[in-house]
């Protein structure tokens, strides 16, 4: 048995470098990662590999999107002095434990993940999923073990990759002989899943549905422009709906004065409220959130090479610890003696 009683507990997390951050990271994850930093051990990777599986044939799309992550890594508040940020196709151990994981999964296994049934339909991939794409959950499971974390903050779309992962620590342990790996434990936020702005499926990057954390004012009232609210309230006299009214799940997640919500919603559901005055609500909302974020943002990227000196300064400590993990179990699965 490993002594980990004592210790700090280790968090990794990581994004897919498809595109700058968004609200949907912000609540899903981003809030907690930044809480979590001081109490905990914190890994964060840039999974550039794993953004690769979806994007083969545009890899300049995941290059050039390694520095915008980081961007709003520290614009939003994730800070170097707590946390290690890494780059992951550069720490060759990720890909070494992938490879030994991989014997430990099966491909219908894989093929049930509900998580990944549902990025396949939304990629429209048919019969031609990339291998990597289909393996990613495996990668995943490298990448939390290999730091030893034991708590993993995502929204509630990584629920079932943890599961996966942690059915791969416990055969992996068991053919060990020994609690070689550290099963982890999501830590999803009361809003799991931000929806997009048409209301549609989660937030995401790739679907196009995002407000990312460097949008403009002009970019943030357009969004909140195009927001579903009830299409049966024609009238600010009107009594409306706040189930499934996109505009209130987004003040919900972000309005920190709950009470005015609550209120809001009272007055909507009366009639007396019109969607213009609370869209309004909305993006003001959003803009004091965001703007003091963008204009942080702007001004770290003054400086691209500090920047990416975070990266590569994080990549590096992140490689030993990886690697210390991989020699561990290549010495429990017996493979190491030889040579
Ligand atoms: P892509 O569309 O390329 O997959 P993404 O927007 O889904 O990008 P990821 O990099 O896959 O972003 O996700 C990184 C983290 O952010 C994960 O922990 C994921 O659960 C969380 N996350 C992403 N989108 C949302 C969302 N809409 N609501 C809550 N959490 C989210
Ligand atoms: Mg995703």
């Amino acid at each position: 048995m490993r002594d980990c009683e004592n210790a700090t507990p280790v968090i990794l997390t990581g994004d897919r470098p498809t595109g700058p951050l968004h609200l949907g990271h912000y609540v899903g994850t981003l809030k907690n990662r930044i809480e979590m930093q001081t109490s905990h051990r914190q890994f964060v990777l840039v999974a550039d590999a794993q953004g690769l599986t979806d994007n083969a044939d545009n890899p300049d799309r995941i290059r050039r999107n390694v520095i915008e992550v980081c961007l709003d890594y520290l614009a939003v508040g994730i800070d170097p002095a707590y946390t290690t940020i890494c780059l992951q196709s550069a720490i060759s151990a990720l890909s070494e434990l992938t490879v030994l994981y991989l014997n430990y999964v099966t491909v219908a296994r894989l093929e049930r993940n509900p998580t990944i049934k549902d990025e396949i339909r939304a990629r429209g991939f048919g019969r031609d999923i990339p291998a990597g794409f289909l393996c990613y959950p495996v990668a995943q499971a490298a990448d939390i073990t290999a730091f030893k974390a034991t708590l993993v903050p995502v929204g509630d779309d990584q629920v079932p990759i943890i599961e996966q992962t942690n059915e791969i620590v416990r055969r992996i342990n068991c053919q060990a002989g020994c609690e070689i790996l550290l099963e982890a434990k999501a830590v999803v936020p009361k809003i799991g899943r931000l929806p997009g702005v048409s209301g549609e499926g989660k937030m995401s990057k790739s679907q196009g549905s995002a407000i990312y954390l460097s949008a403009s004012r002009a970019e943030i009232e357009s969004a909140v422009r195009q927001m579903y609210t009830d299409p049966g309230h024609l009238r600010a006299s009107d009594p409306g709906k706040v189930e499934g009214n996109v505009v209130f799940t987004y003040l919900d997640a972000f309005d920190p004065d709950v009470d005015a919500v609550a209120d809001l919603k009272a007055r909507y559901r009366r009639g007396g409220l019109g969607d213009v005055a609370l869209k309004q609500r909305l993006v003001d909302v959003l803009e004091t959130l965001i703007a003091p974020i963008r204009e942080r943002r702007a001004a770290l990227a003054r400086h691209p090479d500090d920047v990416l000196d975070v990266l590569r300064q994080g990549t590096k400590a992140s490689k030993i610890t990886a690697q210390q993990t991989l020699d561990e179990t290549r010495e429990a699965l017996r493979l190491s003696a030889l040579v």
